[in-house]
């Protein structure tokens, strides 16, 4: 099994100012070594966006899987779905599913008294806006929910900072993400113009034939002796970046015969 590469990011300002020990970062770090994943690294950041971004870009540069902890909550300082979203060039908005959870976790607190009110002030709703096409994760220990991302293959999964809700998401989110260390589909894309249309069935043969593991599918567009075509060749594997360069290498294959 491929070992899954995984970065942690620690939100908070009260981590550097030592008024609060990290422990989020250490209980990660314990639980998935103990799975087999391996910690490439991890940075504790401000409560500021920019910090924020610039972390998520670096954990996802480095890793498979960055997870994020704190600032998921519902004061204006909490910021890191607003940085995650920036950092991802994805728009941040109102997930119907997440807003049910929350107005969920809200019901059962007016139920036993814990608070005043259901009515959803856009402070509340604001745990519920996450980056687009990110799949929120049901907290039952707190309110905001936790938010898994799928970005260009990789993932990242953000989480409360409250040490119980952090455990207990991480340990509601650890089956998915060891699926993410068998085997998966990796795939890349590129665009070539084709001098001679005539010969692009017969050069996707001979390389389908060479490179018997990878699937190339190809779009062509175009008439007469402009033609571009799009290819995208895929397969499955346990090590993305191994299989992404034995994809590119296909793909450098088929445009030598196309050209
Ligand atoms: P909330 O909904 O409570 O605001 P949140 O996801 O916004 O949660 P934070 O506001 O960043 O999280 O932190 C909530 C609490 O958890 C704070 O008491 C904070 O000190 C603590 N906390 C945050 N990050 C960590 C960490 N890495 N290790 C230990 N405690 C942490
Ligand atoms: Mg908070």
């Amino acid at each position: 099994m491929s070992t899954l590469k995984v970065y942690i990011v620690a939100v908070g300002d009260e981590l550097l100012s030592g008024r609060v020990l990290d422990y989020n970062t250490h209980w990660i770090a314990k639980r998935l070594s103990g799975v087999g994943f391996n910690i490439v690294g991890a940075s504790i950041v401000p409560d500021d966006k920019e910090e924020i971004v610039e972390a998520v870009r670096r954990a996802l540069s480095k890793a498979d899987l960055t997870i994020i902890t704190g600032g998921l909550g519902p004061t204006p300082g909490d910021i890191t779905l607003e940085a995650l979203a920036e950092a991802l060039n994805r728009n941040l908005s109102l997930n119907d599913d997440a807003l049910e959870m929350v107005k969920d976790r809200y019901r059962e607190l007016y139920e036993v008294g814990h608070i005043k009110t259901l009515e959803m002030t856009p402070e509340r709703e604001k745990m519920a806006r996450i980056p687009e096409g990110g799949t929120p994760i049901f907290n039952a220990v707190g309110i905001a929910p936790g938010v898994m991302v799928e970005h260009q293959g990789k993932v990242v999964l953000a989480l409360p900072g409250v040490p119980s809700e952090m455990m207990y998401l991480l340990e509601k989110a650890l089956p998915s993400l060891e699926r993410m260390s068998g085997p998966v589909f990796v795939s890349v894309e590129d665009t070539v113009d084709v001098g001679d249309e005539s010969v692009i069935a017969r050069a996707l043969r001979e390389v389908m034939a060479e490179f018997p593991e990878v699937s190339i599918k190809s779009y062509p567009s175009g008439f007469g002796g402009k033609v571009k075509m799009r290819i995208i060749a895929s397969m499955k594997a346990e090590d993305r970046e191994g299989a992404g360069k034995h994809l590119r290498e296909a793909i450098r294959k088929l445009k030598e015969k196309l050209v």
